[in-house]
């Protein structure tokens, strides 16, 4: 069974790849590593070349704009603001760093910030998946992060697990993978519990699975868990796209799933004709 639908991701056309802050820093200091953006670009560009459409949803804005300008201080005073305006740095330091690693790959790349608002606004939307449908003719990689600069509580979406399932929908992907910094769904948290079992391949996303997520990421940066992760799998699902969640540790994972290798947990898609994503997206709170 496992091996069938693996061989499925073969004939993947246009893939989402998502890519945690956590799997972009050095652990150690914080800063960008620029070993993994280079693999993470190349492999992108390797996408394209095979001519796949392919889009990059990107954390790192506030932790890049945390280090260029808090240098440590205290996020006490007033946390939004500072994080907005941590994010109004790093963003643009983030992109400058992508601009130049895929340009080294002859790949043009563009920007999409979004909020709740591009979806749940119905020509918001509209506006957006035109801009998409656009980039994927002019055979532009889209790099998309949420806006967080002027995202607040009402109109953001808050995780970037979330997001990529979003953004898949959106540019109706076939596929969405998520790197992250686990190997994958396991029945229980292994960092706490050394009996939890891994899973390869979710047939159906049950509620008893649903509730097995835990909101621990095992890391400081970043906003998802294995919680995010689970609800990221609902959207992408109930839209009709796999989705696979991956360890980041080896970006090259990326082309070995798109071979059709058996890594990461795999969830299968079951389009759900009901589902209402502009819907979903507006009710969905933190
Ligand atoms: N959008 C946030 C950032 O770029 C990250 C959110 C997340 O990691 O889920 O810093």
């Amino acid at each position: 069974m496992n091996d069938t639908v693996r061989e499925l991701m073969r004939d993947k056309k246009r893939i989402v790849v998502k890519i945690g802050s956590s799997s972009l820093q050095h652990a150690e200091t914080g800063d960008l590593d620029y070993t993994k953006l280079d693999v993470l670009v190349r492999e992108l560009c390797d996408l394209r070349n095979r001519g796949k459409d392919v889009v990059l949803v990107t954390s790192g804005a506030i932790a890049v704009g945390k280090k260029a300008v808090m240098m440590g201080a205290s996020m006490e005073d007033n946390p939004i603001a500072v994080k907005q305006a941590c994010a109004a740095v790093g963003q643009a330091r983030l992109m400058m760093t992508y601009q130049k690693i895929f340009a080294e790959y002859n790949q043009v790349a563009a920007q999409i910030l979004m909020t709740k608002n591009t979806i749940v606004d119905n020509l918001n939307r509209f506006n957006a998946q035109n801009t998409f449908a656009e980039l994927f003719k002019l055979g532009v990689i889209p790099i998309v992060n949420e806006n967080d600069t002027i995202a607040t509580y009402e109109i953001e979406i808050g995780d970037n697990d979330t997001l990529s399932a979003i953004v898949a929908s959106l540019v109706e992907a076939d596929a969405l993978l998520l790197l992250s910094d686990i190997d994958g769904l396991y029945t229980d948290d292994p960092r706490q519990n050394p009996d939890a079992k891994y899973i390869e391949v979710v047939e159906e996303l049950t509620d008893d699975l649903m509730n097995m997520g835990k909101a621990s990421t095992g890391s400081a940066v970043g906003t998802g868990g294995m919680n995010t992760k689970l609800q990221a799998a609902k959207i992408a699902s109930s839209m009709g796209i796999d989705m696979v969640i991956a360890n980041s540790k080896d970006i090259k994972v990326i082309h070995r799933i798109l071979d059709g290798k058996n890594i990461g947990t795999l969830f299968l898609a079951h389009r759900d004709e009901k589902f209402d994503l502009p819907l979903y997206v507006q009710q969905m709170h933190r």
